[in-house]
């Protein structure tokens, strides 16, 4: 009789996966669903332990170890997670983790799991059990953070919009579309939050109206806060500093309010050395790290006398020619294989920046025959994360690099640079990090690593920009035309050239409508500016309140590589920047004018 109520169960859930297949065009794969399961090796299983309520494979681990149907099963059923992991040694251990699963496997897994969730919750089922039971699971620590973000997506618009529209949306955009499916759902508790932020509503459309859009305006509270927390997550360590990277915000304005604040900056060529020069930097605030870097960048530096970097083997003569070795240079380090975290993979190979380990020692002993004594070390790992277990694994990276440097020549290390790279919540569903959390978790990294060593104590920098000044930077724009033929679209006076990361990237930036914040009722549209290229689109397919001609939008977490990556290409000029200060604007940069795009050009023979 086992073997009947087995065979009904599993036979249940089959057909009940194979109508949500064919309901989304995965006919191929709604037939072979679970085949496996009728075979020997697993029916026995199920078979024997069958009980009707609790899963045969759990009975069998709970008995032996290890479910032998389970293993014969998920190595032959791509829906599984697990037949999509691979050994990953970056840890020195071989450990098992995840890769990202092709988007017909993907769905079929988010298929299998409502059905699975149907037949065992019987009469408990509801449109959220499939998400719920997702999130007690420990399925997220093996799952690749793309085909998490995926799933996760997915079924929470089961659990916020149900299973029609879900299947609807499966297979219209998702199976249709595969790379558009990155989800972009707003928090459930509160969809608007995002919508929320320094400027809105009536406030936002009188400043447009006021000052003329397009226009940056960027918050000074929100930028020191982030400034005193940042400081707050490292106040365990004595020698911390942190160096902000001017090719993030380079507007004076900006540079001298984090100055102020106590941050130094780190420059990569001689125009950024003379702009934060001109701001008041002094030589040991500022420290400059060129890439690959050009004889006026090293003259520049040399001449200003600050900090220095080198990012890569080939450089110490260049560097002693112009007197520019002294204790404390840095080194910039490529260790090389895959950096992991949490579940995240950097293939370092690939990184064009810093000295492979062999470079790294060759160049600690050419510095000792310069008399250099001690180095600083840095490493470019990762960019725009936020995940809490990128700085932890940098800083255990570091220190292992560090400490094998100190073994093999007797240098010292003057200083630990965790570089920058932490992301923010661009996304409604991006988690913000916790900074004083991620400050604790590299505490005690150095903590464990360091004790009794000569790194006790070493202080630490970091580089932090997009996460000091993102969130602080609006992009102010106005829409000029709205149009609806094949989408609706609304052309806006801002475009490409003052903020290039959705063209460049295909970035998200939430984009909120003034005076709509938070309203329910949204229809999809694309925002475009007026750069004759047809990606330039701020936003493809959002759901945004109805848009008229006159509206002001905001494009949200500008305040980071914003206007900085501006460019003039299609005769298109650069905004203006403000800063919001105490309820009062102030004009920290003038937009571009068609004077300033001719400034170079070279009209007579
Ligand atoms: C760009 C950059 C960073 C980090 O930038 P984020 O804005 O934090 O992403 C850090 N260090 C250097 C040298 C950089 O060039």
């Amino acid at each position: 009789m086992k073997a009947l109520g087995h065979f009904k169960t599993i036979t249940e859930h089959k057909l009940l996966v194979m109508k949500y297949c064919f309901r989304v065009g995965l006919y191929r794969q709604g037939l072979l669903h679970d085949l496996s399961k009728y075979s020997w090796a697993e029916f026995r299983i199920g078979m024997k332990y069958y009980s009707g309520d609790h899963s045969p494979n759990a009975s069998e681990r709970e008995e032996i170890g290890y479910s032998t149907a389970w293993l014969h099963h998920k190595g032959r059923n791509k829906h599984h997670l697990e037949y999509w992991t691979d050994y990953d040694f970056s840890s020195g251990e071989p450990k098992l983790a995840g890769e990202p699963m092709p988007t017909k496997y993907m769905v079929e897994l988010v298929l299998d799991r409502i059905a699975a969730c149907r037949v065992y919750q019987g009469e408990k089922y509801t449109d959220s059990s499939p998400l719920e039971y997702l999130n007690r699971s420990r399925d997220a620590t093996l799952m690749h953070p793309i085909t998490r973000a995926q799933v996760t997506g997915l079924l929470t618009m089961l659990a916020e919009e149900g299973e029609a529209e879900t299947l609807r949306h499966i297979k219209t955009v998702v199976l249709a579309h595969p790379e558009k499916i990155i989800p972009n759902l707003p928090r459930k508790e509160d969809p608007a939050s995002k919508d929320r932020t320094f400027l809105r509503g009536e406030q936002a459309r009188a400043l447009a109206d006021r000052l003329g859009t397009p226009f940056y305006l960027y918050d000074r509270a929100t930028i020191e806060n982030h400034c005193a927390l940042l400081r707050e997550a490292f106040a365990w360590n004595p020698g911390h500093r942190q160096f902000f990277p001017v090719k993030a915000t380079p507007t004076p304005a900006i540079l001298k309010l984090l100055r102020e604040k106590g941050q130094g900056v780190v420059c990569s060529s001689a125009a950024e050395l003379e702009l934060c020069r001109r701001c008041g930097f002094l030589p040991e605030e500022i420290l400059f790290m060129p890439n690959y870097p050009l004889p006026a960048d090293l003259d520049a530096a040399a001449a200003l006398g600050c900090r220095l970097m080198l990012d890569g083997p080939g450089l110490v003569e260049d560097f002693a020619a112009r007197g520019m070795l002294r204790d404390g240079i840095g080194l910039r380090l490529n260790p090389g294989g895959v950096f992991r975290f949490g579940s995240a993979a950097v293939r370092l190979e690939a990184v064009k920046f810093g000295f492979t380990p062999e470079a790294a020692l060759e160049c600690v002993r050419q510095l000792q025959t310069h008399g250099v004594t001690s180095v600083g070390i840095h490493a470019y790992l990762s960019g725009n994360t936020l995940s809490p277990d990128y700085w932890p694994a940098a800083a255990k990276v570091l220190l292992w690099q560090a400490k094998k440097l100190m073994a093999e020549t007797g240098i010292n290390i003057s200083y630990v640079n965790l570089s920058g790279g932490l992301g923010i919540p661009y996304r409604p569903s991006d988690k913000p990090l916790d900074i004083i959390a991620l400050g604790d978790s590299v505490r005690q990294v150095f903590e464990t690593e360091t004790a009794g060593t000569a790194l006790e104590n070493v202080p630490v920098f970091t580089e932090v920009g997009r996460w000091i000044t993102g969130p602080a930077g609006l992009l102010v724009t106005r829409v000029h035309h709205v149009r609806r033929g094949f989408r609706a679209i609304a052309g806006v006076d801002a475009s490409a050239s003052d903020l290039m990361r959705p063209m460049m990237y295909g970035a998200y930036h939430h984009v909120s409508v003034a005076g709509h914040e938070g309203e329910q009722n949204r229809t999809a549209w694309d925002v475009v500016g007026s750069v004759c290229e047809n990606t330039d689109k701020f936003a493809v397919n959002r759901m945004l309140p109805e848009i008229a001609p006159g509206d002001v939008l905001l494009i949200h977490d500008a305040g980071a590589h914003g206007h900085s990556m501006g460019y003039q290409y299609g005769g298109r000029l650069r905004c203006g920047e403000y800063l919001l200060e105490s309820g009062q604007v102030r004009r920290i940069r003038r937009a571009e004018t068609t004077e300033d795009y001719l400034r170079t050009a070279i009209f007579e023979e």
